[in-house]
């Protein structure tokens, strides 16, 4: 509502004569913001679609990525120029029936029917003309689409939009316009990672997760120089699970941090109890969920963890995968200062597989480089020449930068010699030994 529409509303608090018909209508059916269509009017066209001489449609919801960034970033007037510009792009449109502005950053199309190449392909074009920011062109806008078939979901009529915005939230990858077309199975997923999450404090009550620890060894030396923990869940104490079958789900429900937490702290209770056995300690690493690391009390959480145990931070690591846009950049780095100031060891996990740069091994204040399988497997693999040349380079940096570097996933004699002679430091990997219960991994320490 205007300014003028609320000075009518107060003069006609009993009666809503003052306005035409038409004020009406526009105060129904539009918002003010971009004076484009809102989801009430949107609401009626799902319902009664046909009576539109439409038999036959997509569905289509999406936002835009870190649509906050740009308030904060460039401030309201930005953001809400944004908005306006995606609502004349989206009035625009010849392939759509109608569309809205639903609320906030979100935004619902019901489209033409077409094949879900042709969707994808207008799709990445209308987002594609509306990747710039016009205030600012070096900042690049993304979107998170979903897009639902009537034809698929038939008996849902209405509920077709939950199907839309239940692909849409799939979308998590920073960095890129996301475009997903919902299934039957993301609705089964989503149930199983609901259900998964539901389940986690009656299976820490009943002692369901365990921590594994697969050492790291000195190739030079064939001695133990640490280990990394890995979570597994003893489900009804009937059947171990690896963690595949139920981080990712957890990742998702944003649910990993009780997990990292519990991990962190069983390490620090047996680092502890090794100590006052005298045991030779090795530093033992966690890993940090990405999501985890987003808790604006991590800091804080963590140490209230340690400080309980007479641990020391040295033998601490924690294992971070590299991020992928700037922000995320600059954010993690701030956290692995705090972390590092703190005394604890800093790794990135699966180094190559993301988006960094070696340059970024100078910028983070890293102890230790952890190289992923993929580069290991690729040695034996006949067009390997590539990834020696890289893995060399990468064990070169990692000593005039003083990381310590360490191969993931060496399975095999070649594998463990070449490397060793490039100069890795140290190597966790089938090769020397699987994940183990932690009664076994105690054997291995003196
Ligand atoms: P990751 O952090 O990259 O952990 C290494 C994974 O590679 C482990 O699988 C390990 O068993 C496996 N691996 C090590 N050497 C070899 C090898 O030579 N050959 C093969 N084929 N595999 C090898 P795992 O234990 O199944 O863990 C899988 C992933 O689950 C981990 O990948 C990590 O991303 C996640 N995860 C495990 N524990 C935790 C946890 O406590 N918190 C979080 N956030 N994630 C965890
Ligand atoms: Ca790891
Ligand atoms: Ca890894």
């Amino acid at each position: 509502m205007t300014a003028e529409d609320f000075k009518k509303v107060e003069k006609n608090t009993s009666s809503i004569d003052g306005f035409s018909k038409e004020e009406l209508y526009n105060i129904a059916f539009f918002e003010s913001v971009t004076n484009y269509y809102n989801w009430n009017w949107m609401r009626e066209k799902l319902t009664n679609y046909e009576q539109y001489g439409i038999d036959d449609f997509i569905f289509v919801h999406f936002d835009v990525k870190d649509f906050k960034m740009v308030n904060e970033l460039y401030g309201h007037v930005v953001g809400d120029n944004l908005l306006r510009r995606i609502c004349e792009a989206m009035k625009n449109c010849e392939w759509s029936y109608f569309s809205c502005r639903c609320d906030n950053d979100n935004f619902a199309m019901m489209v033409k029917r077409m094949s879900r190449e042709e969707i994808k392909t207008k799709l990445e074009q209308f987002f594609d003309n509306l990747s710039v920011l016009p205030e600012d062109p070096s900042y690049p806008i993304y979107f998170r689409c979903g897009v639902a078939d009537i034809n698929n979901v038939k008996d849902y009529r209405v509920i077709i939009t939950d199907m839309a915005k239940l692909a849409q939230n799939l979308g998590n990858n920073a960095n890129v316009t996301e475009i997903m077309f919902y299934t039957d199975e993301m609705k089964e997923e989503q149930i199983k990672g609901k259900v998964i999450k539901q389940e986690i404090s009656r299976a820490l009550s009943n002692n369901e997760f365990l921590v594994y620890y697969q050492p790291k060894y000195s190739p030079v030396t064939n001695s133990i120089v640490g280990a990394e923990a890995l979570i597994r869940w003893n489900y009804m104490h009937k059947e171990i699970w690896g963690p595949g079958k139920f981080v990712p789900y957890l990742e998702k429900e944003r649910a990993i941090d009780i997990i990292d937490r519990f991990v962190l702290e069983q390490v620090c209770i047996k680092l502890e109890e090794w100590k006052h056995l005298g045991k030779k300690l090795v530093p033992i690493s966690v890993n940090l969920s990405k999501t985890h690391l987003y808790n604006p009390t991590i800091i804080q959480k963590i140490l209230s963890i340690v400080d309980k145990y007479d641990v020391e931070r040295r033998f601490i690591e924690f294992e971070l995968t590299e991020s992928s846009t700037y922000e995320d950049k600059a954010y993690m780095i701030k956290v692995m200062n705090e972390l590092r100031n703190l005394g604890f060891l800093l790794s990135i996990d699966d180094f190559g597989t993301g988006y960094s740069s070696l340059n970024l091994l100078s910028t983070m204040p890293l102890t230790t480089l952890k190289i992923d399988k993929s580069f290991i497997d690729s040695i034996e693999e006949s067009d390997g020449s590539k990834a020696k040349f890289i893995l060399k380079d990468i064990f070169g940096m990692t000593k005039h930068l003083d990381i310590t570097s360490v191969a993931e996933g060496v399975e095999t004699e070649n594998q463990k010699e070449l490397i060793k002679q490039w100069g890795c430091d140290y190597i966790q990997g089938y090769y020397y030994s699987k994940p183990l219960p932690v009664a076994e991994f105690e054997k291995l320490l003196i």
